[in-house]
């Protein structure tokens, strides 16, 4: 067992470290007021596309895409891709400049793996440029998503076409302007089989039928420029060859997409809480009570302590998970995956909040941006499957594992 990271992954690691110093926290304050007060709130700050531009010369570029997908992506495994994500998840926005961003990664994926080579021609490679971006439209207002059978949005064949009804929300990037595609998970046949109803097909935001009801807000944050859109989906009508692999076939592409983006979401939160704790040992030493600097309180010291731990706790199991998969596949660690989902929100929202504590009012306001990853943490407790289905799923496991 080795806990050293390898030199690529080190050479890579001091190369993203200056790139975030040099570039990105510097500018992450006017960035936020960019976003804020602009013109058009889901407009990506003109910024952004210098920052790509510039960690795509600096070879820090589509960094989350395994060997397995060469020549596309940096061709990391997901152990060696784990420090880089957590390194960009101390700024919520940054995972964007370096073409690592939700739900991007997920669907570049899913097009790699899952789609045929006009699919790829007309919406991976514009992905892969970091031209457009995309949305996955899985949950309905109208259902308990969390169970993705209960899905009511229906895909029907119609000759040469798909007819697509139903309304998703939550649909993150799909308020933004550079949104063009969205993944929508929908039923083909209502009558097959549970997991064979759903199947994915591939849905231009320009399609007549589809309308953007209303951003939603996530913990009151609307998370612009990207935004969580209600959409409604109304007789729309794409080519049948928009469709992902085949009829049926829907259950079993989200399985394949889920496994690296929960693994991403947990990289990106022990970043956050990492960078929290880092907040709070220095607003600790520069602020006094009580005759002295809060860092010499004891409590405070235990607090702190304690964050340590419950970072190091979840940074061990992600890399353990991640290990896992590059040895034996996505499938195979499936209990780890999920143990690394069911613990790293919620160490990431107690860590955050102890650091808004630490803060005090400042901690809660604009001029930190602690809130907003409180907001963050708190919402992966749900998205990518609530906690509490993957402690049903994991559990079941466990007990079958051990009865077999
Ligand atoms: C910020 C944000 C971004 C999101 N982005 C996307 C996106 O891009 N695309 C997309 O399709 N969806 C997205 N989602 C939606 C997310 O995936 C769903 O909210 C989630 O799957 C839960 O579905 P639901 O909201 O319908 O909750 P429900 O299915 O109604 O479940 C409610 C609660 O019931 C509990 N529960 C469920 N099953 C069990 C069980 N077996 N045992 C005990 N308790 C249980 C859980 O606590 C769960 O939270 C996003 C959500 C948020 C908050």
């Amino acid at each position: 067992m080795n806990f050293e990271y390898n030199e690529k992954t080190q050479a890579l690691l001091e190369k993203l470290r200056a790139f975030m110093k040099d570039e990105v926290y510097p500018i992450e304050q006017e960035y936020i007021h960019a976003v804020e007060n602009g013109k058009d709130r889901w407009k990506t700050p003109a910024m952004m596309q210098a920052l790509k531009q510039k960690a795509r010369e600096a070879g820090l570029w589509n960094l989350f895409l395994p060997e397995e997908y060469k020549p596309y992506g940096a061709g990391l495994t997901n152990a060696e891709y784990a420090p880089l994500c957590e390194e960009m998840g101390r700024v919520l926005f940054s995972s964007e400049i370096f073409n690592c961003s939700a739900p991007d990664t997920g669907n570049m994926e899913v097009l790699a793996k899952y789609g045929n080579e006009a699919q790829q021609e007309k919406w991976l490679v514009p992905l892969l440029n970091g031209e457009i971006r995309s949305a996955f439209a899985m949950t309905e207002p109208a259902v308990a998503s969390s169970d993705a059978t209960n899905i009511e949005t229906s895909i029907t064949r119609d000759g040469d076409e798909y007819v697509i009804n139903g309304k998703k929300w939550y649909t993150s990037g799909a308020m933004n302007e550079n949104c063009k595609i969205m993944v929508v998970m929908g039923k083909t046949d209502f009558d097959a089989p549970r997991h064979q109803q759903q199947s994915q097909i591939l849905v231009p935001m320009d399609t007549k039928g589809v309308t953007i009801v209303r951003p939603m807000a996530a913990m009151g944050f609307y998370d612009e420029p990207i935004g969580h859109a209600e959409v409604l989906f109304e007789n729309v009508r794409v080519p049948a060859e928009n469709l992902l692999v085949g009829e049926g076939k829907g259950f079993e592409i989200a399985q394949g997409r889920l496994g690296p983006g929960r693994i991403h979401h947990c990289m990106r939160l022990i970043g956050c809480a990492q960078r929290a704790l880092d907040m709070a040992c220095e607003r600790v030493e520069s602020r006094i009570a009580f005759g002295k600097p809060l860092a010499k309180q004891q409590s405070i010291r235990e607090t702190i302590a304690k964050m340590h731990c419950d970072i190091e706790q979840a940074r061990l199991l992600t890399l353990k998970a991640a290990d896992k998969m590059d040895r034996y596949g996505n499938k195979v660690s499936r209990d780890l995956i999920a143990a690394i989902k069911i613990v790293a929100p919620t160490m990431a929202c107690n860590v955050i909040d102890d650091a808004i504590q630490m803060h005090g009012a400042a901690g809660t306001s604009q001029d930190f941006v602690l809130s907003a990853m409180y907001a963050y943490a708190r919402t992966i407790k749900l998205a990518d499957g609530p906690d509490q289905v993957h402690m049903m799923q994991l559990g079941r496991n466990l007990i079958a594992d051990k009865n077999a």
